[in-house]
């Protein structure tokens, strides 16, 4: 009955509403900005996200409309172990990173153009009749929308069979004289002290010569103490050389990224489609979120343009998902080593195959070449677990 009521009250109606304006909802924002002029919109969050509280790094190719707002780029990569610094040069793609200031301005521009409403309180409630969706707050509804593009953080519908976390500590560093190489980007270095059960890496990611962010990262099962990451993270700086007595820390920036094979439900009910991480956008074997999520925000722009629903496709394929849990449990079980799992993947696999598999983007062939250059023993036992446990689920 609430939802008749709600018929009779006057609230706006909207054709799109986001219940969350993060990073999935500012880059379709950015996306809808471009292309869908006359959409009529309205961004529900209770906080107006602006500034800088996270850096995005990702890859991709260039000549992107986020180029103009990129705080830097790499052509190459380096992957060190303890065993050795691996060069990966990523040509036709880049590593890029931007900061989450200029995306929220966009954003911002974006919703002034296309004279958004704001909405800054908290959503509770989606009633969803099937032709629209009421949004309720704590004072009651809010708007009525023929479609809602849900990104609240929330846990899996179903719990992941492995349930890991991408957790970390960065520094931005600031030096008065030259420190950093801006030409060289750390993807990963393993030269870390590698947890009882996980994987930890250091990375560095330079601005310029003066600027870099710094961060220590664990693909592991809990978060650390705080303590336990400054300390990690002063280890590490000391170990690639940095006198952090000489150096500036501007920023500090933390962060806890699930790594699970949980489900993540991508369509709720008919009219509302869940984005970011709640749509499963982060890839389960890394973290990494930031292509699917730009990926999926130009599709659900094109779709918006041309009169269609604002449906993207999964974010991943079926088959990467069930390749990232038998990676998952090979790495939870003790089945693999991390450092060597990771080093052998670059090792036997040109670097845009890699990277385009974790944005899921690869073909089946590539999946198989991919597949073939894992430890074929533990991959299989690891593969035999996850299907054992999905025939007892
Ligand atoms: C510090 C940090 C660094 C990261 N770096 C990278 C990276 O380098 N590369 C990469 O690929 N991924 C990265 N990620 C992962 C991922 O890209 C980000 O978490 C990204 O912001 C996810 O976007 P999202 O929209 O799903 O969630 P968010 O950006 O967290 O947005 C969710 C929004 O929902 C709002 N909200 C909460 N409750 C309600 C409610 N009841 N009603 C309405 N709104 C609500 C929140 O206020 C928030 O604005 C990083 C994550 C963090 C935390």
């Amino acid at each position: 009955m609430a939802w008749q009521a709600d018929r009779m009250i006057s609230i706006p109606d909207v054709d799109l509403a986001f219940v969350g304006g993060g990073g999935a909802a500012s880059l379709t924002l950015a996306a809808l900005g471009r292309e869908a002029a006359g959409v009529r919109i309205a961004v529900i969050d209770p906080v107006h996200k602006r500034g800088q509280d996270r850096t995005w790094a990702f890859w991709g190719y260039p000549g992107t409309v986020l180029d103009p707002l990129l705080s830097a780029s790499w052509a190459a990569v380096d992957v060190i172990t303890p065993a050795g610094r691996r060069e990966l040069p990523l040509t036709p793609l880049r590593y890029a990173m931007l900061r989450s200031a200029p995306l929220y301005e966009l954003a911002q521009q974006a919703e002034r153009d296309l004279g958004a409403l704001r909405f800054t309180a908290p959503a509770e409630e989606l009633h969803d009749d099937g032709s629209s969706v009421v949004v309720s707050g704590p004072g009651g509804p809010l708007v009525r929308a023929g479609w809602v593009l849900d990104s609240r953080p929330r846990p899996p519908r179903r719990p992941g069979r492995t349930n890991w976390l991408q957790h970390f500590r960065g520094w931005w560093l600031e030096a008065d004289r030259p420190v950093f190489q801006p030409e060289r980007a750390v993807l990963m270095d393993f030269r870390t002290p590698q947890p009882a059960r996980g994987v930890s890496f250091g990375y560095v990611l330079p601005v310029s010569d003066r600027f870099a962010l710094v961060e220590y990262t664990e693909f592991s099962p809990a978060v650390l103490s705080n303590d336990a990451y400054d300390t990690a993270l002063v280890a590490y700086a000391e170990s690639i050389g940095l006198d952090l007595a000489s150096l500036r820390v501007r920023e500090v920036e933390n962060g806890v990224i699930p790594m699970t094979d949980g489900l993540f439900e991508a369509r709720p009910s008919p009219r509302v489609v869940r984005l970011g991480t709640a749509g499963g956008a982060t890839r389960p074997s890394t973290g990494f979120t930031f292509s699917a999520m730009l990926r999926q925000a130009d599709e659900i722009a094109r779709a918006v343009t041309a009169g269609r629903p604002p449906v993207p496709q999964p974010p991943y394929p079926a088959r990467h998902l069930w390749m990232d849990s038998v990676q998952l449990r090979a790495l939870d079980r003790g089945l693999v080593d991390g450092v060597a799992f990771f080093d052998r993947l670059f090792e036997r696999n040109p670097p845009e195959r890699v990277l385009r598999f974790l944005d899921g983007v690869t073909t089946w062939r590539e999946d198989l070449l991919m597949m073939a250059s894992s430890p074929l023993l533990p991959m299989t036992r690891a593969a035999a677990g996850d299907a054992a446990s999905r025939l007892r689920g």
